[in-house]
C-alpha cells in the first residue's frame, strides 16, 4: 500500500490547511468534561468519544441493550396487545409495515438497506412498534441514561434494527489463548464480524420515527403512567391501616362501681 503523502510530493494548499489544522487541534484536550485525552483530527473530541458520537448520536451516548429494555417491554407489549384494536395502534403498526414493504420493494426510504434486511427475516410492523415504544418509554422513565435528545433519536432506530439479527460481515480471528487441546495450548478462535449500521441510517430512521409517531408514543407513555397511578392508588388503599374511633372498654361507664379485689375475696 503506497504511503498517503509521498515525501517527494507536496500537499495541495487545501489538504495542507486541513492537515495543519488537525495537527494543531490534536495538541488540545478533548472537550468532554473530565476527559484528558487529546483530540482526534479536526474533531473537538477524542477518538473514544468520537466513536460514541457516531454510534449513539452523542459523545456521552451509551448503547441500550435488550436487557435494559426488558422491564419496560414487559409492560409495553401487553399494553399494545390489549389495545390492538385501537385506531392509533393500528395506524402505527401500519406505518412500520409500509416502511418495511417500501424498503424491500426498492423505494428510496430512510435506512432502506436495514429495513429490507428486517423484511428478509419476516419481521412484522407490530414487532417494530413494540421495540420503538419500549425505547421511548425507557427514555421517559430513565432520563439520566437515555435523555430526550439526539441520543433518543439514535436509540429508537437501533432498537428497531435490533429486532432481527445483524448482518454478518465475514469472520475474524481472535488470537487469544482458549485452552489446551491434545497436550498443546490452543490459541485463537473464529468470531463472526457484524456489519456496522451507518450513522446516517441511524439518524434518518430515528428522525422519521420521532416525526411520525412522536405524539402516539407520548400518549402511550401517559396511558401507562395513568395505569400505574391507578394501581398504586388501589395498593395504597389496601395498605391503609384502621383508626380506632372508640373502645367499648374505655368508653363504657358502669353505673355501679366495680367490686374491689379485697371485697371480692371477702364474699
Ligand atoms: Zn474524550
Amino acid at each position: 500500500m503506497p504511503p498517503k503523502y509521498p515525501p517527494g510530493r507536496p500537499l495541495s494548499p487545501k489538504t495542507y490547511e486541513v492537515y495543519s489544522r488537525g495537527q494543531r487541534n490534536m495538541l488540545l484536550p478533548c472537550s468532554v468534561p473530565g476527559c484528558c485525552k487529546s483530540r482526534f483530527g479536526v474533531a473537538p473530541i477524542c477518538s473514544a468519544h468520537l466513536y460514541h458520537r457516531n454510534r449513539y448520536g452523542h459523545a456521552l451516548g451509551v448503547p441500550i441493550s435488550p436487557r435494559d429494555l426488558h422491564p419496560v417491554a414487559s409492560l409495553v407489549v401487553p399494553f399494545l396487545s390489549r389495545n390492538a384494536d385501537h385506531a392509533a395502534v393500528k395506524a402505527a403498526a401500519e406505518f412500520f409495515s409500509n416502511w418495511l414493504h417500501a424498503a424491500s420493494s426498492g423505494h428510496e426510504v430512510p435506512a432502506r438497506k436495514e429495513m429490507a434486511h428486517l423484511e428478509g427475516f419476516g419481521v412484522t410492523g407490530t414487532q417494530l412498534l413494540e421495540a420503538a415504544t419500549s425505547c421511548w418509554v425507557y427514555s421517559r422513565w430513565n432520563p439520566g441514561r437515555l435523555p430526550d435528545d439526539v441520543r433518543l433519536t439514535f436509540a429508537l432506530a437501533l432498537c428497531v434494527f435490533r429486532v432481527a439479527p445483524p448482518k454478518r460481515a465475514g469472520v475474524r480471528w481472535r488470537a487469544e489463548r482458549v485452552g489446551k487441546a491434545g497436550g498443546k495450548t490452543a490459541y485463537g478462535y473464529r468470531q463472526p464480524n457484524y456489519q456496522c449500521i451507518p450513522t446516517t441510517a441511524r439518524r434518518d430512521a430515528g428522525e422519521l420515527i420521532r416525526a411520525r409517531l412522536g405524539l402516539f408514543l407520548m400518549n402511550v407513555t401517559a396511558a401507562l403512567e395513568a395505569e400505574d397511578t391507578a394501581e398504586n392508588n388501589v395498593r395504597k388503599a389496601l395498605a391503609t391501616g384502621f383508626t380506632l374511633t372508640g373502645s367499648t372498654l374505655t368508653g363504657f361507664k358502669p353505673t355501679t362501681p366495680a367490686p374491689q379485689r379485697g371485697e371480692e375475696t371477702q364474699q
